[in-house]
């Protein structure tokens, strides 16, 4: 049986293991790669202690448009001298009242200041002293912002309101998007929870495959389509089918690429990888026997008859392969036993070596002089 054959449906065996393998990092809905992460990442914003990815020119989005904004001066001078702190990492002003700490909500004051400023009839703010409306309280619960919080969620006001934007996640899961605010970011919710899986597991072999780098903009448009076609798995359709359908967005190198490799780890996940499982297949991808370097590369037996004949054969070539033979040679091999079970009479249906007597050697010698003339 060929490995296409075997590609059917996922079976529980396939889920059991991604659930064993992959690691919690891949597991996320978002997944947000580390500043300057070689595979999934991209290198760090320019400008010095900057804490965001580049995009663009080497800057991140906010120092970007600030770039623009100074009126598109040489970029590497600007970069050096530029004020590090950006949207989400500078400090949030305090209500101008003094002492007040919450924070801002109407003309520079907090939410009660304001209101009682309009009631007091909008005197001088330099001049106005009014009564602090409470004792100091706890401060929002984001690092680094000193502001106090207010209403219910433990952050300030600004951050009570973004927060609630974002559907009142859990405080954590709050902390770390706004850590990562402005990060391009892996975005898998739309995906069913074992497709989702599939996709970090492909990620995560990337990473510790530690050759192709796979940011989010170029697999993006791949995982739209993969969200709109409502499959639950990769392995549901065969790669051909999934490259056919896709998209323009999506049919560019970079997500065919993974979309090949997601499927291909998925497999051999799904397979097995070592002589134990691949052996007593009649197609041998070389990656799973730990022979790397050589892309797709596989040795196929399937027109060696009859089996006896295929399973000698296969034997030799893994007696030959654990000898150091390179692949060259190996195909050399493979074609060799081919012709010699098409060109010698009444082998292909034998039922062992018993036909392979003189006279069958010479009709096989004599007929590969002729159909091959450099029998090489
Ligand atoms: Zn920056
Ligand atoms: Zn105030
Ligand atoms: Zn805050």
């Amino acid at each position: 049986m060929s490995v296409e054959a075997l590609a059917g449906a996922p079976g529980p065996t396939l889920a059991e293991r991604l659930n064993t393998v992959v690691r919690p990092e891949f597991r996320a809905a978002v997944l947000v790669p580390a500043v300057g992460d070689p595979i999934l990442g991209s290198p760090a914003c320019a400008v010095p202690r900057c804490v965001h990815s580049s995009r663009y020119g080497g800057l991140c989005l906010a120092h970007l448009a600030r770039w623009k904004q100074a009126g598109r001066p040489d970029r590497r001078e600007w970069a050096q001298t530029a004020d590090p702190a950006v949207m989400g990492h500078r400090p949030l002003q305090p209500c101008l009242v003094a002492e007040c700490g919450f924070g801002q909500h109407r003309y520079q004051l907090c939410y009660k200041h304001s209101q009682l400023w309009d009631k007091r009839g909008r005197p001088p703010l330099d001049q106005w002293r009014p009564v602090l409306a409470e004792a100091p309280t706890p401060v929002c619960a984001l690092p680094g912002c000193v502001l106090w919080a207010e209403l219910d969620g433990g952050w300030c006001r600004s951050h009570h309101v973004r927060w609630r934007l974002r559907g009142r996640p859990p405080t954590a899961e709050f902390i770390a998007y706004c850590a990562s605010y402005g990060e391009d970011r892996f975005d898998l919710r739309a995906l069913p929870p074992a497709l989702r899986l599939e996709i970090g597991y492909g990620l995560q072999c990337r990473v510790d495959a530690k050759r192709t780098r796979t940011t989010p903009r170029s697999i993006k448009p791949l995982l739209d389509h993969l969200a709109a076609s409502g499959a639950e798995s990769l392995l549901e359709r065969p790669l051909t089918e999934w490259l056919a359908g896709l998209p323009a967005g999506a049919a560019l190198h970079s997500p065919r690429a993974f979309l090949s490799y997601a499927i291909d780890c998925l497999l051999d996940l799904r397979d097995g990888t070592g002589w134990d499982s691949e052996y007593q297949r009649d197609v041998w991808l070389l990656r799973r026997l730990g022979i790397a370097g050589h892309g797709g590369a596989r040795l196929d037996f399937t027109a060696v008859q009859p089996v006896w004949l295929r399973d000698l054969a296969k034997r030799w070539c893994r007696w030959r392969m654990s000898c150091g033979i390179g692949l060259g040679q190996l195909r050399k091999d493979r074609i060799a036993i081919v012709r010699f079970s098409r060109f010698t009479p009444g082998l292909a249906n034998s039922a062992g070596p018993g036909t392979l007597d003189r006279a069958a050697l010479e009709a096989y010698l004599a007929r590969l002089a002729v159909e091959i003339a450099h029998p090489k």
